[in-house]
């Protein structure tokens, strides 16, 4: 087989969205798996639809991602142009050869003579279909007309799909299309074809809206006579619930949404690999290095697959809980008044946040106190106090106080642990330990004592000591 080339094909016209990318991480995949070449072409021929900034958004998603294109608009190559609209003159190269071979024909009717016989067909019920149209003369083409396709031949297509196995479409789903529209632009359904050829493209991976009009292109790959690539549909991605296609809300969002939301790409590209696919080994974290190993197009699903944002963010904790802490740190934005406490509290940031913006909030939230002086509620310092044990809570705060005053600088929340307990068992764990970390914290919830005394440094923990004790 000669070498695998794949390429991700997007019209800009607007943001990336989950399931473009899915398709671009799949070709990409798949390319590289094999050795093969990856190349990113821009589909622009629909200038109505057109989104201004949108290639350097798709550029910028499969960046960030770290999907890398051996050939495309920005770096170049040996097919360059890779903007379909700077191809114009080849697509009306191939036009010609198709008018020559008898198996195109400009389009000499008026919108309002097809309108009447597509009413007609509705009216008797059956399928409106231009090839039952065909104008009896041909006229030449001025390039000004729409040029349509002859399909040369009615018939049954069958082919093979290397997710879905065998697929068969009847005549019904043959039809003579625009290759070329009146403006001058190609159709997608003509452009891609002359560009998968010209580009030496072996595997079309794309999405299953495009099932249906395969049998089009079939009957286009033989009147080129070319033959045809290998195709591999991509399963629709499903909302959350599983049901129904994946809507604004559930994740067909910008994708750069999720960098903003503080997601790692190794994570999005993990949770995006198992969107229709996922390895022999059933594993769910998978590096890219674990996916360009594993996977394979035979191995993609038929079914609709599941967007779950549960999943995404576990993965993404994961993915978060293998970095340093001062890389964790620097790639989390995160910026507190006293970095030193900061980088400590990185190990309880990687158990709690899945996102890089979670941690952000944790930190003008529950962690605040670490970074602030709290103001202290005398009835909630003392709230613990249980019976018989009124006026108590100022005693054990100075023999706190004096535990914490023999504690080495640096102490880790097990030293302070293994300094305080003994007292705390002796004295009741509520009556000591409540009122230790509300004195040091300001709030009714927020990580035990032993880990707030350990972040806020001896110092730090004997002022708070002090005046809570001052206040009672
Ligand atoms: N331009 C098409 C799209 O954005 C590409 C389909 C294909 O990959 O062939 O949907």
């Amino acid at each position: 087989m000669s070498k695998v080339v794949t390429r991700f094909a997007p019209s800009p016209t607007g943001f990336m969205h989950v399931g473009g990318v899915r398709t671009a991480l799949f070709a990409w995949l798949y390319a590289r798996k094999n050795g093969g070449k990856f190349i990113l072409r821009i589909e622009d021929t629909d200038k109505a639809r057109e989104v201004e900034g949108s290639i350097a958004h798709i550029i910028e998603s499969l960046k960030w991602l770290g999907i890398e294109w051996d050939e495309g608009p920005d770096i170049g190559g040996p097919h360059a142009p890779y903007l379909q609209s700077d191809r114009l003159a080849t697509y009306k190269e191939y036009a010609l050869k198709l008018i020559e071979k008898g198996y195109a024909y400009p389009d000499p009717f008026t919108e309002a003579q097809v309108e009447e016989w597509r009413k007609q067909a509705e009216a008797e019920k059956r399928p409106f279909l231009f090839r039952e149209h065909r104008p009896e003369t041909m006229e030449e083409w001025d390039g000004k007309r729409p040029l349509r396709f002859k399909v040369p031949e009615v018939k049954r297509y069958e082919w093979e799909d290397l997710a879905w196995g065998t697929l068969s479409a009847g005549e019904e789903a043959l039809d003579d299309f625009i290759l070329i529209k009146g403006d001058g632009y190609p159709t997608y359904n003509f452009a891609h074809i002359v560009d998968d050829l010209l580009m030496e493209v072996t595997h079309i991976v794309r999405g299953q809206e495009f099932i249906s009009s395969t049998p089009k292109f079939l009957s286009l790959y033989d009147a080129l006579g070319i033959a045809r690539p290998h195709f591999a549909t991509m399963p629709i991605i499903l909302g959350e619930a599983g049901t129904k296609k994946l809507g604004k809300r559930d994740g067909a969002k910008d994708i750069l949404e999720y960098r903003e939301e503080g997601y790692l790409p190794e994570a999005m590209m993990n949770f995006l690999a198992l969107l229709g696919w996922h390895p022999e080994s059933g594993s769910e974290i998978l590096s890219r290095e674990d996916l360009l190993a594993s996977f394979d197009l035979a191995r993609v699903q038929k079914g609709g697959a599941r967007f779950d944002e549960e999943k995404l963010l576990h993965i993404n904790r994961e993915w978060m809980r293998t970095l340093s802490s001062d890389d964790y740190v620097t790639m989390g934005n995160l910026s507190a008044a006293h970095p030193e406490r900061l980088t400590k509290i990185v190990p309880i940031l990687k158990e709690r946040a899945q996102t890089f913006k979670e941690a952000r909030e944790m930190l003008h939230g529950e962690l605040r106190c670490l970074f602030e002086a709290p103001t202290l509620d005398i009835g909630l310092l003392t709230g613990k106090e249980g019976e018989g044990e009124t006026g108590t809570t100022k005693g054990h705060l100075e023999a706190v106080k004096g535990l914490v005053e023999g504690l080495h600088e640096g102490a880790d929340p097990e030293a302070v642990k293994a300094v305080l307990m003994p007292y705390a068992d002796e004295k009741g764990r509520a009556a000591v330990l409540w009122p230790t970390r509300y004195a040091l914290s300001g709030a009714e919830r927020s990580p035990d004592p032993f880990t707030l005394i350990s972040v806020l440094g001896k110092e730090e923990t004997l002022l708070r000591l002090t005046a809570a004790i001052d206040i009672l």
